[in-house]
């Protein structure tokens, strides 16, 4: 089944302890494009300027991922942002943020992208997923994805969003900050009663937590020592986890958990480079591979 997602196509800057990277790819819908392409094909929708270098959009494109929902603005500039790491490389400070075109960004969908089955609607103003969703024609399963930002500056199109999608991805902070509730399994509860069906809290380093009408349950990270980027570890975890669900055509809760898992997975090798150098070095035999290790690790 193939699966569509909508959301930042950016150049970023990206500060750690240890170093520094220039205007390298990112957005949300890059990094989750990437992850999902890993098991299943992937329509990307997305707005990026003029400046945007075309060989960012030929290595998604090599990728087999289907750009041409990727509109590209006249003389305008691309997404920016800029981030910096704290000495935990967990928790980050936004230093910069240019919307530029994705401001304006207002999705048309094409005929086929509207019948796409499965749908993510990636971190992005929540007026611009609302307006994605008014177009696709009976998706099986729509999850979403929101930050901060939206919860604070946009919060009634965020509540008229929550009645409408099957699932939402968020930070465990993010969580907190929706429900004013510190903690977390009862904050996931209070969310599912805005609406969705089943709530995924990411928790960086230390996992996820699922939450559904009949199950509570927290998927642990993978252990890595090598944590040089956390930048996008989130969006690769949805796409790791969509890409999984639109490859089996499936949501069933089992299915729902190996797909928690293999997110989790696509995240622990995201986080081992900058933009997508670490995903573009790997391929399907080492995800398995980690997850042989991965189920090793979780039985006892
Ligand atoms: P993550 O680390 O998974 O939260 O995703 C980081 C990516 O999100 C970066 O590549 C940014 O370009 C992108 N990003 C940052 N802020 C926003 C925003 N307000 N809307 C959409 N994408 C954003």
């Amino acid at each position: 089944m193939s699966l569509l997602v909508v959301g930042s196509v950016a150049i970023d800057s990206i500060q750690t302890p240890t170093e520094v990277r220039e205007n390298v790819l990112g957005g949300s819908a890059t990094y989750f494009s990437y992850a999902a392409s890993f098991f299943a094909p992937v329509r990307l929708v997305g707005v990026v300027g003029e400046d945007f270098p075309h060989e960012h959009v030929a290595l998604l494109r090599d990728r087999g991922i289907d750009t041409s929902g990727l509109h590209v603005v006249k003389g305008g500039k691309t997404f920016f942002w800029k981030g910096k790491y704290l000495s935990n490389m967990n928790d980050r400070e936004t230093l910069e943020v240019q919307l530029n075109v994705f401001g304006e960004f207002r999705p048309t969908l094409s005929d086929e992208f509207k019948r796409c089955a499965f749908v993510f609607l990636a971190n992005g103003a929540p007026a611009t997923q609302l307006a994605v969703l008014d177009q696709v024609t009976g998706p099986r399963l729509v999850v979403a994805d929101t930050m901060d930002l939206w919860i604070r500056e946009q919060h009634p199109d965020l509540m008229q969003l929550l009645k409408r999608i099957d699932g939402l991805v968020m930070n465990d902070s993010e969580a907190k900050l929706l429900t004013s509730d510190e903690n977390l399994v009862s904050a996931g509860r209070k969310i599912l009663d805005l609406g969705p069906k089943f709530v995924v809290i990411k928790k960086g380093e230390h996992g996820a937590m699922f939450f559904s009408e009949h199950e509570t349950y927290v998927l642990p990270a993978f252990p890595t020592e090598r944590v040089v980027d956390p930048t996008g570890a989130g969006d690769s975890f949805a796409g790791g986890m969509m890409g999984y669900l639109a490859a089996q055509n499936n949501f069933d809760p089992k299915t729902l958990k190996e797909a928690m898992a293999y997110g989790i997975l696509v995240a622990s090798f995201n986080v081992e480079d900058f933009s997508l150098e670490r995903l573009r070095e790997i391929d399907l035999d080492d995800l398995q591979l980690r997850m042989e290790k991965y189920k090793k690790m979780l039985s006892f």
